[in-house]
């Protein structure tokens, strides 16, 4: 069974008149008409018939996926929608951009997960890194972040906050965690940060004070000794203040998860990092053993970092078997169960994003395609293993 890649951006979308409103829009997705005319404006209306709108709404735009040829009476701030959005429902977020027909589908209800990017800029640049750092000046983002919070459903279980870095964004980090709390307070946040912000124990206390009941910092650390972890970032120093940032967010009762990515250069000693998180980082909250995914510098830097799981699981297997001695919560993330020994099934999480998820011809007869969680889409295309066999 092939898993189509959803595409959460389009600029094959077609405004029917020139638009009222040039900046972009973030707006909540609804097919309900009845909706207050006091709060249409932030809403764009999902229609299969916009001639049917018994008067002129306030909503801010009408987006119908199939037009039935009767365009002429539709209103005009009707937007036909690339059929390849046409999977937007009820609670999703949108941005629209109205100068080059663009949407984008940021928030999506039905997704295992929802990621906001924070900012592309980085202060490590990490062999394998999905998403290469850009020295821009890209604060709209989180003026856009700030915006779409409030328009999610409160019944969301978990978003993550991502980059680059999100803490470069400074006290603006503080006020998405805030806008979180207060609109969303039953929504588990996720941030991926490599923690090195948090070495100045001010940042962390900021983020504790601000109470958030659910917030958990996810921190990439690749080795126990501190020369490979900073090849694997490519940042001097940041190893101390990794584990600074950990300690500090801990002292401050922070949840934190340590993320190690699997590859090359750091397979070897995953059970010596296995000990020292179990010596020294025993609190931490969760543990994550990572398959690789082949995007962004992983691509550019194949041959330093790619090694076929098979070969690994030796080494992972004794990296799960002392944190689990030790009481660590860890999990397996990326792998496909075929590669993982029978013992580590229970370890492993379907923790590949719905949209960049795939499968491939060997998974169509496999008994165990339900919980696994397949390939990265950019690694079915790219590079996986020689081993992937159907389970019968
Ligand atoms: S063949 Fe392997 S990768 Fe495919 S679904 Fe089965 S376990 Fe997963």
């Amino acid at each position: 069974m092939d898993i189509d890649v959803l595409k959460l951006y389009s600029r094959n979308n077609k405004f029917l008149s020139p638009p009222t409103y040039l900046n972009p829009s973030i707006l909540r997705v609804t097919k309900n008409v009845f909706l207050p005319d006091a709060i249409q404006d932030k809403y764009a209306l999902l229609c299969e018939d916009p001639t049917t709108l018994s008067k002129q709404s306030n909503f801010r735009y009408i987006l119908v996926v199939s037009s039935n040829g009767k365009e002429t009476n539709y209103p005009s701030n009707t937007i036909l929608l690339d059929e390849e959005l046409s999977y937007l429902d009820e609670g999703d977020v949108i941005k629209v951009n109205p100068t080059n027909n663009g949407i984008n589908s940021i928030y999506r209800r039905n997704a295992n997960a929802n990621s906001f990017l924070v900012t592309e800029r980085c202060n490590s640049y990490c062999l394998m890194c999905s998403q290469p750092p850009k020295n821009v000046d890209d604060g709209f983002l989180v003026n856009e972040i700030l915006q779409a919070i409030p328009l999610i459903p409160r019944d969301t279980k978990e978003i993550g906050l991502t980059g680059g870095e999100p803490t470069l964004v400074g006290e603006r980090f503080f006020d998405m965690v805030r806008s979180c709390k207060q609109h969303l307070p039953d929504t588990s946040v996720h941030v991926l940060s490599n923690g090195r912000t948090f070495k100045d124990l001010d940042f962390a206390y900021k983020l504790s004070q601000i109470g958030h009941p659910d917030l958990m910092i996810g921190i990439p650390l690749y080795s126990d000794i501190p020369q490979i972890h900073e090849f694997v970032v490519q940042a001097k120093g940041s190893f101390d203040e990794t584990i600074s940032g950990i300690l500090n967010l801990k002292r401050c009762g922070v949840k934190v998860e340590i993320r190690c990515v699997i590859h090359k250069q750091t397979y070897e000693r995953l059970p010596q990092l296995a000990e020292f998180i179990s010596r020294n980082l025993l609190f931490v909250d969760h543990v994550a053993l990572m398959g690789l995914e082949i995007m962004g510098f992983t691509r550019a830097n194949l041959d330093e970092l790619w090694i076929d799981p098979v070969e690994y699981q030796e080494q992972l297997s004794e990296a799960v078997k002392i944190l689990n001695r030790n009481a660590v919560f860890t999990s397996v993330y990326n792998h496909q169960l075929c590669l993982l020994p029978e013992e580590l099934h229970r370890f492993s999480v379907k923790s590949i994003s719905d949209w960049k998820s795939e499968y491939i011809d060997e998974c169509q007869k496999c008994s165990k395609l339900d919980e696994c969680g397949g390939f990265f889409s950019s690694s079915a295309k790219h590079k996986y293993s020689d081993h992937i066999s159907a389970f019968g």
